[in-house]
């Protein structure tokens, strides 16, 4: 009989009606409550950026290849003592043989290292020596100035000609002396590419390998993050519905906490989709989707029509639940007026006068006439669904 009458109670009065007097007592609390959830939402949250933070130390990371071997690859002429790899390979460099290859030409890339040194003081030898030209010959003229004003030089003139001539000696065996330490140098380089290009090849497979790990890295990270909070969030969510199901007024406080290990979650996954992601092929396609402009014109009305989906969407769901069947006719019978044609009526009516719908009904419990869309019975106050026992 019950389960007749929840039926026939459903059709008349539609189904939505218990669903919209469960929201309003989920949303009812206290300013105090708010604030109180809200607090613990941000609680929650932070407790949980903590042990995420921490649960992404666990998990040992990978060592990448030692950068120094890619010197002598990418910059041989500028080598120093100081590019030069100080004797510390990793176990990845070992792995990929990368500090054999590196050692078999260290004595080269040491020897360029020094000719680097060399040239370098030599440079800067000549500089020295070319403003030492240029002071000469300032003091040079000086003591043409003197003799032509007739004035005693003090210094005398043929010592700084002769100075000037032997810096001039000075600096050509220099340069000298650089050209032959650069073609020692190209030598060097030119003995060493070959190395150098196995070098790089290995280093580019130590480096996959690394970022490999990384990856494997993340995806561990990922499922001790999801292990963590996913049954936190399941929890949630089952009791959620467990007390929504029973309308009762507790439900808002799962409400929060659904709330918080949902955001949780989102993050989780987020992080996690964020890095598998091949983001260079999206780039790509967004950067040749905006190059073209009937495809951008394209994205354009496309999110337009996104943004009025979504937002409609949400709009059209609360019209619909405030304009559903059921809210419509008890809005009417509110206004003394018929549900289906809004004629005025009577609260003696047990018809409407105008289309003839039936308004009235004898109640179950009593078997006085109790208006037929609204559940209890203004006679005894039983509920239309209520169970025979209660
Ligand atoms: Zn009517
Ligand atoms: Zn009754």
């Amino acid at each position: 009989m019950n389960l007749q009458n929840e039926k026939q109670l459903e059709e008349r009065v539609g189904k939505n009606d218990q669903n919209s007097y469960e929201e309003i007592s989920e949303k009812r609390t206290s300013k105090l409550g708010y604030v109180l959830l809200i607090v613990m939402v941000a609680f929650v949250i932070g407790v949980g950026e903590t042990i995420f933070s921490d649960l992404a130390r666990i998990p040992e990371g990978p060592i990448s290849p030692s950068a120094c071997v890619m010197n002598p690859v990418r910059n041989p002429k500028n080598l120093t003592k100081y590019s030069i790899c100080q004797n510390s390979f990793n176990d990845v460099d070992k792995k990929f043989g990368l500090d054999e290859k590196y050692n078999n030409i260290l004595p080269q890339l040491q020897e360029i290292a020094s000719l680097n040194a060399s040239i370098e003081s030599n440079n800067s030898e000549i500089r020295k020596a070319e403003s030492d030209i240029q002071r000469l010959n300032r003091e040079y003229n000086l003591t043409l100035q003197e003799k032509m004003a007739g004035e005693k030089s003090i210094a005398n003139k043929e010592n700084i000609k002769d100075n000037i001539t032997n810096t001039k000696v000075t600096i050509s065996s220099l340069q000298e002396e650089t050209r032959s330490l650069e073609s020692k140098k190209s030598l060097s380089i030119s003995q060493i590419s070959s190395a150098a290009q196995s070098i790089e090849q290995s280093h580019k497979e130590a480096t996959d390998y690394f970022l490999n790990k990384v990856a494997w890295l993340k995806f561990k990270v990922f499922l001790l993050t999801l292990v963590f909070v996913l049954p936190f969030f399941a929890f949630s969510v089952f009791f959620y519905f467990k007390l929504k199901r029973k309308n009762s007024p507790y439900t808002i406080i799962l409400t929060a906490t659904t709330t918080a290990f949902a955001i949780l979650f989102l993050q989780v996954v987020g992080v996690f989709l964020y890095d598998i992601l091949p983001k260079e092929w999206l780039e790509r396609i967004f950067k040749f989707f905006m190059e073209v402009p009937f495809l951008r014109y394209v994205i354009y009305y496309g999110s337009v029509i996104v943004v009025i989906v979504i937002f409609g969407g949400i709009v059209y769901y609360i019209q619909k639940k405030v304009f559903s069947s059921a809210k419509i006719a008890i809005r009417r019978l509110k206004d003394k007026k018929c549900p289906k044609c809004s004629f005025s009526l009577d609260s003696q009516h047990i018809f409407c006068p105008n289309c003839g719908l039936q308004l009235k009904e004898k109640c179950k419990h009593c078997g006085e006439l109790k208006v037929k869309y609204l559940s209890h019975c203004p006679n005894c106050g039983k509920d239309e669904v209520e169970k025979t026992s209660a």
